[in-house]
Order: structure tokens, then C-alpha cells, then sequence
């Protein structure tokens, strides 16, 4: 079965429950294992950061959904868990749930971008992916333990 990652933040409200009620409505699904989950580390907001900090985190997941089907549930579960999407963009939000890879799938598609567009440059990112499995490779990037090292 397919591999995905799912990178998870949140830096609105309880935090720390956020990320846990997103991670059982994953794994609620019936067509979505949920093999493995990092830790949870809090991060400073890259991009606008004037807001408050993020705990941040990523899963595993086995899923016979394809990626497009994926998202979607990553958009519902948003959804379901109260993030509206007023204010700036990359800005305060209750949950965000990205697909930061897909196998070693390239997806270049509107509305969904996989790898993820900006994962090869967030530490946050990368760095529970690396706890997960450090032997990752990003496809058209690299392994993740060369573009952890690449970032200052
Ligand atoms: P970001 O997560 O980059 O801070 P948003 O969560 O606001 O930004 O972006 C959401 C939009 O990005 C979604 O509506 C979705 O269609 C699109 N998108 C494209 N590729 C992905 C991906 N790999 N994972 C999550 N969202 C994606
Ligand atoms: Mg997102």
C-alpha cells in the first residue's frame, strides 16, 4: 500500500489537542492506516511571524486513497476542526494539514502540489519527516537528511 506524509501544524487555541483530534480523525478513516507518528515539536512561524508560535508534527500514513482523495480528507478534517481561511495567508490557523509526500509520487496538479511546494525549505517540516523515516527521499529534491543539512 501507498506510503504518505502528512505534516501537521497548529498555533491557535489548544494546540496540543488540535494536532491529536486531526491525527484520530485520520486514523478514524477507513481507508487510512496511520503507521507512525513523530514527535511534536514547537516552532517559530516562518513567512509572517508576527504570530504565535506552532506546535508542528507529521504522520505516517498506509492509505489506498490516492493523493487527490487524500487531500480532500485533508481539507475536511481542517474543515471539521474549525479553520476558516480569513486572514493573512500563512497566517494563524486552528489545524493545517499538508501532504508533504505521496510515495515517491510526483503530482502537479490546480489545487494540489506534491511534494509539497515549500517542504524542501521548512525545518519544521522536514524534521519529523526525518524522525519518521531518515532514510527519505523527497522526489526532485533530495534526501531529507541533505536538505536538513543544507538549511541554516
Ligand atoms: P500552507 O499549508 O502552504 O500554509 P494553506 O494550507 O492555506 O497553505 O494552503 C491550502 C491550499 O494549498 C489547499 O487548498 C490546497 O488545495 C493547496 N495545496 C496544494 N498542494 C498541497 C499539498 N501538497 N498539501 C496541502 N495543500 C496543498
Ligand atoms: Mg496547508
Amino acid at each position: 500500500m501507498p506510503r504518505a506524509y502528512v505534516g501537521l501544524g497548529s498555533n491557535v487555541g489548544d494546540r496540543e489537542q488540535m494536532l491529536w483530534r486531526a491525527i484520530h480523525m485520520l486514523a478514524f478513516d477507513p481507508e487510512v492506516d496511520v503507521a507512525a507518528v513523530s514527535s511534536i515539536r514547537e516552532t517559530d512561524p516562518v513567512g509572517f511571524v508576527d504570530q504565535p508560535p506552532f506546535l508542528n508534527a507529521a504522520v505516517a500514513v498506509e492509505t489506498e486513497l490516492g493523493p487527490q482523495a487524500l487531500l480532500e480528507l485533508l481539507l475536511s478534517v481542517e474543515r471539521e476542526l474549525g479553520r476558516t481561511r480569513e486572514g493573512p495567508r500563512f497566517g494563524p490557523r486552528t489545524i493545517d494539514l499538508d501532504l508533504l509526500l505521496y510515495g515517491d509520487e510526483v503530482v502537479d496538479e490546480p489545487g494540489l502540489t506534491v511534494p509539497h511546494p515549500r517542504l524542501h525549505e521548512r525545518r519544521f517540516a522536514l524534521e519529523p519527516l526525518a524522525e519518521l523515516d531518515p532514510d527519505l527521499v523527497v522526489p526532485g529534491a533530495g534526501p531529507v537528511q541533505a536538505l536538513l543539512a543544507g538549511l541554516q
